[in-house]
C-alpha cells in the first residue's frame, strides 16, 4: 500500500495535522508540534517522487487501520471513515496532478464554524435544520484545485462619442450635436487570474469568495494536505482558459472605458482583445465548505480559508415565514386592541 500516505508524528506515530494558527504540524495524541523543516528532514524523499506519475489503484486502504477508503474519483486527501486518520492518495498529487503552489489555511475549522453561526443566525427564515450543531460540525476544510493564469492582454475599443450643446436665440432653441470617433487601445499584464478547476464546486461561488492574497502562495507540499480534504482537478487547463479569457476581456474593456470621458454619450461599435504569453499553474486554494440538502436541493456555504470571506445561500422556510407573518400580525393586532388602554 505505498500509494496512500499520511504524515506520522515523529514521536508517537499518530497522524499529524496542519495547524493554521501556528502554520506547524500538530499531533493530537501526544501534543507534539513540528515545523516544515523537521518534517522535510524525514519525509523529503516521498515528496520528490511526486514528479513521477503514480499508478491509480482500484481501491485504497487506510495506512493506520487498514479499512478501505471511501473516496470519489477526484478525492485526493480525505479522512478514514473508521479511525478518522488523515489519509492522502499520493497518485492524485503526482505527475500532471502535482500542484505547483498552494495557499495554506489561515483559518481554523472552529473559526469557520463561528462564521457560519453568525451568518446563519442572521437568516431568520432559514430552516431550523440549518442551525443545528450536527450541521455546523459538518463544515469541512478543503483544498480546492485552481488554475492560476498569467497573461498579457492587448485591447481596443472603437466607438462614437457625442457632445451636445444647446442654446436659445430669439424664439428658437438650438441643439448642436457633434460626433467624435473615440478609439482607445491599451495593454495590461494580468497575473494570477484564478479559474476553478473542479466540476464539483460551483464556479459562481468559487469566484465570489475571491480575492485571495497571492503573496502567501508557497511551493506545494503534500504535508499541507494533512488534516484537510483535497480534490484533484477535473477541468483541464485548456477548458479553464476560456473562462479566464472572458474575465480578462471584461477587465481590460472596463479599464479602457474609464479613459473615455467628456462626452454626452459613448457607444462602442467595435472591440477586440488579444491575449498573449498566457501561462498557467496548477494550485490549491483553501476553502471551508458546508453543503446542506433541503427538499432535494443543495445549498452551499463557503468560507475563504485564508481571508474568512463568506458566501452562501439558504432556502426560505415557508413555515417559518408564515409563523413570522402571524407573529407580526398578532403583535400589530395586540397593539391595535390594547394600545389605547395602556395609558388609561
Ligand atoms: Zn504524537
Ligand atoms: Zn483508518
Amino acid at each position: 500500500m505505498g500509494s496512500v500516505k499520511e504524515y506520522k508524528c515523529l514521536n508517537c506515530k499518530a497522524g499529524l495535522e496542519f495547524d493554521p494558527p501556528s502554520q506547524h504540524w500538530k499531533c493530537h495524541y501526544c501534543f507534539s508540534e513540528f515545523t516544515k523543516e523537521q518534517i522535510d528532514a524525514v519525509y523529503k524523499k516521498a515528496e520528490d517522487s511526486l514528479d513521477k506519475e503514480e499508478p491509480e489503484l482500484n481501491s485504497y486502504h487506510c495506512t493506520s487501520c487498514g479499512a478501505e477508503l471511501i473516496a470519489d474519483d477526484t478525492t485526493a486527501a480525505t479522512f478514514c471513515l473508521y479511525c478518522k486518520n488523515p489519509t492522502i492518495i499520493k497518485s492524485r498529487f503526482s505527475g500532471k496532478f502535482k500542484p505547483k503552489n498552494l495557499i495554506p489555511f489561515k483559518l481554523t475549522k472552529a473559526q469557520a464554524q463561528d462564521l457560519y453561526k453568525k451568518w446563519i443566525g442572521k437568516r431568520i427564515f432559514a430552516p431550523s435544520e440549518f442551525k443545528q450543531i450536527a450541521e455546523i460540525e459538518k463544515i469541512t476544510g478543503i483544498y480546492a484545485p485552481f488554475w492560476l493564469f498569467d497573461t498579457r492582454a492587448e485591447g481596443m475599443i472603437d466607438g462614437e462619442g457625442t457632445r451636445v450643446k444647446s442654446w436659445t436665440q430669439g424664439k428658437y432653441r438650438y441643439t448642436q450635436t457633434t460626433y467624435y470617433r473615440v478609439l482607445r487601445k491599451g495593454n495590461a499584464l494580468y497575473k494570477k487570474v484564478p479559474v476553478d478547476a473542479s466540476k464539483k464546486l460551483d464556479d459562481k461561488y468559487m469566484h465570489m469568495i475571491e480575492p485571495y492574497d497571492y503573496s502567501a502562495l508557497t511551493d506545494f507540499s503534500i504535508q499541507y494536505m494533512s488534516g484537510f480534504m483535497a480534490e484533484k482537478y477535473d477541468v483541464e487547463a485548456g477548458e479553464a482558459k476560456g473562462v479566464m479569457k472572458e474575465r480578462v476581456e471584461k477587465y481590460i474593456e472596463d479599464k479602457l472605458w474609464t479613459t473615455v470621458s467628456g462626452y454626452s454619450s459613448y457607444n462602442v461599435r467595435n472591440k477586440q482583445v488579444m491575449l498573449m504569453d498566457t501561462t498557467e499553474d496548477y494550485c490549491m486554494l483553501p476553502v471551508y465548505l458546508l453543503i446542506n440538502k433541503y427538499k432535494g436541493k443543495e445549498h452551499v456555504f463557503i468560507v475563504n480559508g485564508q481571508t474568512g470571506k463568506v458566501v452562501g445561500d439558504t432556502p426560505i422556510s415557508f413555515k417559518k415565514q408564515l409563523l413570522f407573518g402571524l407573529a407580526v400580525y398578532t403583535a400589530v393586532w395586540l397593539v391595535a386592541v390594547f394600545g389605547g388602554a395602556i395609558f388609561v
